[in-house]
Parts: structure tokens; C-alpha cells; sequence
């Protein structure tokens, strides 16, 4: 049996286990401790930040957003089209309603020339979104600062999904850290993992210490149990903040080999016919946390299905790129804004296995399978 080669695996350095031991022996095997504290403070410094409330998933740290700006059921919220669920279910959990954003074709992200016509558009028409969630996917920043912009013209607040784009740069400084929010993702296929957990960042302490609040329950400071708000049960274990700090310490190397890997595959494809790998926008580091590249079928000869599932015959398994959210059956009847670059991406967008403990010979069986397609 030939070993599967898997999109995106957990990948351990050398400390994770200890930072874990200590969570036992000292039994603070809750999601409460002193791993938490560190690692939201170790987190803090590693992206430039103040502030941070680690909490049990990305998603949780996006629903603890959009509550955190109080946004209100009927509201509506733009997010990028080109993304996972994850970026707008939690629009749904507060009972707004998303309006998609269409990406531009150099960072594969929303488009801020479109974003900003939108914002003049809603002026028009006296109904401004609550909030604009800017997501920065395969671990490249979209382009921040004219986002940025648009958003303060019109005093909407900017949330941040940076989950697929820790470790990356834009202008020299982290994507995550330029909105009002950013959160981030420690899913087990992330760049690096918690196995599940997420962080939500802000230079606002008062807003990050509500956020704590209601990721515990929202509990009143009293000797019993009192409650005057509705919370969630939404902390990190401290036995997973352990974990994390360890993750912390190898993001660097993470990147690095992550970055190796699209190099890899650019020298040996990028001349085929028909091939295009996703461009490195001028304005920062991509981390390359996925390697993806679209297949024109004109001039490759064949689609993108088709590679996906030779390599799948023998056993790689490559992904389609994000089938927008304007077209998931979910979210039918909402309104979208552009699509149509997005769309074309995922038609022939196709993700390679990108892990960081990818070996080489992980790496020539990829490259074989495909050019023998
Ligand atoms: C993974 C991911 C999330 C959600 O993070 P979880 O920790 O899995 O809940 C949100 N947005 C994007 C773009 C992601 O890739």
C-alpha cells in the first residue's frame, strides 16, 4: 500500500509534549491556567499586538467579534466571497445577513476597489454594512491598507480573518493586527495547530476582557453563580494552550518550509502549459500555507477534476480552492458583489499538499503524478 499523501498535517516540534506534562503536573487540566495566560501573552508578541483571548475555535473567536461590535440581527455584513464557511457562519449565528465581495486576481482576496464602491453605493441607498470581514486566504494578506481606508471613510469596523494567514506579512507587520479584530485559527490542518483553538486580537483591553467574559459563560463577579448577559462556552483548555506555546516557538521554520514546498512545485510546473501558480502579491510574505495554482483546460490540455482526481488515484490528495460562498446552497438569495473572478478560481483552482513535514520524495511523487496527467 502506497502512504497517502495528506493536504495539510498537524506537524510537532520538540517542546509541545513538555509545555503539555506541565499542564498534568501541576493539573491545571482546564480551560483555565497558566498555559492560557503565556500563550495569549507569547501570541501577543510574536504578531505585535496588546491584546488576545485564546479561545476553542476560530470560528468561536469570529462569533465573539461580531457580538463584541454588537452587531444585531437584520444587520449586514460584507465578507469575502473567496473563503471557508468558517468566515461567515458566525454572521448567520448573530442573525445578520452576509453581502459577498468579489477578489481581485493578483492576492486572490477582496477586491477594495469593488469594496469601496460598494461602501459610496450604501451611502446612496442610507444603508451602511455593521461591520466588513476581510479574510486573508492561503496565507496571503489581502491588500489591507486601501480596505482599511474605505472602511474608516465610512466609520465601519474592519474584523480580520487571518486562520490561514499567521506568520505572514503585509507592509511588514501581521495581517490580523490592522482592524479594529483579528482572529486566527489552530485547526488541526492550520499552519500551526492546538488541534482546535483560535485567538481573537485587539489593541482595545476593554473589548478583548469582554470577549474572556463571555467565553466563560459570562459570569458576574460574585461569590455564587450569577448571570446577567448570555455567554459561551468558548475558552481554550489549558492542556491545548500548552500545545500552542510549543507550536509558537516553530511557526518561523513553519513558514519557511511551507514556502519551500511552492518553490518546489513552481520549478518543476510553472512552465507547463496552462499552469499559473497563485501570485505573491508585492505588499508582503505569503506564508504559502497551501501551495495553489489554476489549470487553464484550453491550454493544459485537460481540467482541473481531472488532475485532482489522477493524483487522488494515487493516493495525494489535492483540494479544489474555496467554492465561493455567493455560490454555496446555504447561502442562496444572498447578495454578492462581483463573483465572478472568485468563481473562475474555483473552476480551476487547485491546492497541492502544502504540509510542513512534507518530505521530498513526498514532494517528487506529487510532481511525478501531475506531469504524467
Ligand atoms: C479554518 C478557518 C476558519 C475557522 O477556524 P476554526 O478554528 O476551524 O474554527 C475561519 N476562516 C478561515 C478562512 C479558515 O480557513
Amino acid at each position: 500500500m502506497v502512504k497517502p499523501i495528506l493536504l495539510s498535517t498537524p506537524h510537532m516540534g520538540d517542546r509541545e509534549l513538555e509545555f503539555v506534562k506541565e499542564a498534568f503536573d501541576t493539573n491545571w487540566i482546564a480551560p483555565v491556567g497558566p498555559h492560557v495566560d503565556a500563550f495569549e501573552r507569547e501570541f501577543c508578541q510574536a504578531i505585535g499586538t496588546s491584546h488576545a483571548a485564546a479561545v476553542s475555535s476560530g470560528t468561536a473567536a469570529l462569533h465573539l467579534a461580531l457580538r463584541s461590535i454588537g452587531v444585531e440581527a437584520g444587520d449586514e455584513i460584507f465578507c469575502s466571497t473567496l473563503t471557508f464557511i468558517a468566515s461567515a457562519s458566525p454572521i448567520s449565528y448573530v442573525g445578520a445577513k452576509p453581502v459577498f465581495i468579489d477578489s481581485d486576481r493578483t492576492s486572490w482576496n477582496m477586491n477594495p476597489d469593488l469594496l469601496r464602491s460598494a461602501l459610496e453605493n450604501r451611502v446612496r441607498l442610507g444603508k451602511l454594512p455593521r461591520a466588513v470581514i476581510l479574510v486573508h486566504l492561503y496565507g496571503q494578506s489581502a491588500d489591507i491598507a486601501p480596505i482599511l481606508a474605505a472602511c474608516n471613510d465610512y466609520g465601519i469596523p474592519l474584523i480580520e480573518d487571518a486562520a490561514e494567514a499567521l506568520g505572514a506579512t503585509y507592509k511588514g507587520r501581521s495581517p490580523g493586527t490592522f482592524g479594529r479584530i483579528g482572529i486566527y485559527s489552530f485547526n488541526g490542518n492550520k499552519i500551526i495547530t492546538t488541534s482546535g483553538g483560535g485567538m481573537l486580537v485587539s489593541e482595545e483591553a476593554e473589548l478583548v476582557a469582554k470577549v474572556r467574559f463571555w467565553a466563560t459563560q459570562a459570569r458576574d463577579p460574585a461569590p455564587h453563580y450569577q448571570h446577567t448577559e448570555i455567554g459561551y462556552n468558548y475558552r481554550l483548555s489549558n492542556v491545548l494552550a500548552g500545545i500552542g506555546r510549543g507550536q509558537l516557538q516553530v511557526l518561523e521554520q513553519r513558514v519557511q518550509a511551507r514556502r519551500h514546498n511552492f518553490e518546489v512545485y513552481q520549478q518543476a510546473l510553472g512552465d507547463l502549459p496552462g499552469i499559473e501558480f497563485m501570485p505573491e502579491a508585492a505588499f508582503g510574505r505569503a506564508t504559502r500555507w497551501l501551495t495553489c495554482l489554476t489549470i487553464d483546460p484550453d491550454l493544459f490540455g485537460c481540467d482541473r477534476e481531472r488532475v485532482r482526481l489522477a493524483l487522488a488515484r494515487e493516493q495525494i490528495e489535492a483540494r479544489p480552492v474555496w467554492k465561493p460562498l455567493h455560490l454555496q446552497p446555504v447561502f442562496a438569495g444572498c447578495e454578492s458583489i462581483g463573483g465572478e473572478v472568485a468563481e473562475k478560481l474555483f473552476d480551476r483552482g487547485l491546492c497541492l499538499p502544502s504540509g510542513s513535514n512534507l518530505t521530498p520524495e513526498d514532494l517528487e511523487r506529487v510532481i511525478e503524478a501531475f506531469k504524467k496527467v
